[in-house]
């Protein structure tokens, strides 16, 4: 018996990094998932690697900024699985890396867009969809992806730190909706620091919210000495708590941030 067996999920932005290891994680322990993502290729992937290692999934092509995609996906879950229990809100983007001064209108629209409305649609179509799912007994959970930049500011990154503190609260509001109006629907947020996927290489590479003057390698030692640990996480680290708060294990646990940084934010 897996620690989520039973349960039907959906997880966003599932094609690579923090998404794809909590889709496997969860289809690992008995989940049927629902890998949603904009990369069709990456998504079909991971999606035919859960099967091959025997567990259920299927990809639904997803833009987590469309509503009307966000109703096609928990319309899949419902008629493909049968009901909807889980929902992580994964998906997101890295900052534009500019200073405020500097940061147009439409750029910080488009992250707000992207790591903050996202979530606001994806609460909404999962409390509308998981609520009749829990009426009959079930229990369900939402999980939103913020970081630690959603606890703490960091220059350059006026966009991101905005979006990921607005989950923050947001996710907290969402528990209070779902435990007054009687859901059983647990919502929570998990504050990854640095972990080492696509993302976050792919914004060393390109230097973004670098001080001048800091190379790559410079960037990646000077992120790595913040986490008291000694190294970066890797995405099986933040999926572990993803599998925790989508299982019944952390029945008591709502409206909390759960950190998971390495030490980043304790000093
Ligand atoms: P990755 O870029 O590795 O994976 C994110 C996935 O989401 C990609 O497949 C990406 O597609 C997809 N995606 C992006 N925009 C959309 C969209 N509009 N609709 C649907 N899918 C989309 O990111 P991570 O795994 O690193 O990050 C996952 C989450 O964790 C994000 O919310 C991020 O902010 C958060 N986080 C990450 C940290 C880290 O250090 N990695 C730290 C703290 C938080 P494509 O590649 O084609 O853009």
């Amino acid at each position: 018996m897996g620690r989520v067996s039973g349960k039907v999920a959906i997880v966003t932005g599932a094609a690579k990094g923090i998404g794809a290891a909590s889709a496997k994680a969860l289809a690992r322990e008995g989940a049927k998932v629902v890998c949603s993502d904009f990369d069709e290729p990456g998504g079909e992937a991971l999606a035919a690697e859960i099967q091959r290692l025997g567990g259920e999934a299927i990809f639904v092509a997803h833009d987590v900024t469309s509503e009307a995609q966000w109703e096609n996906v928990v319309a899949v879950a419902e008629k493909r699985f049968g009901g909807l229990h889980i929902v992580v809100n994964n998906a997101g983007i890295a900052p534009e890396g500019l200073p405020i001064e500097e940061l147009s209108l439409e750029s910080w629209r488009h992250t707000l867009a992207v790591d903050l409305d996202s979530v606001f649609l994806g609460c909404k179509h999962a409390i509308r969809t998981i609520k009749k799912t829990t009426a009959t007994g079930a229990k369900g959970s939402i999980i939103n992806i913020s970081s630690i930049m959603g606890l703490i500011g960091w220059p350059h990154t006026a966009d991101y730190n905005a979006a990921k503190g607005g989950v923050r609260l947001l996710t907290k509001c969402a528990a209070l909706e779902c435990a007054g109006a009687g859901y059983d629907i647990r919502v929570n947020s998990i504050h990854p620091g640095y972990i080492d996927t696509p993302l976050v290489r792919n914004a060393i590479a390109n230097n973004v919210g670098a001080e001048d003057g800091i190379g790559p390698n410079e960037r990646m030692e000077m992120l790595v000495s913040l986490h008291p640990i000694g190294r970066l996480g890797v995405a099986d680290e933040i999926a572990n708590m993803v599998l925790f708060l989508a299982s019944d294990e952390s029945s008591f646990v709502t409206g909390a941030e759960m950190v998971v940084d390495g030490g980043y934010t304790a000093r």
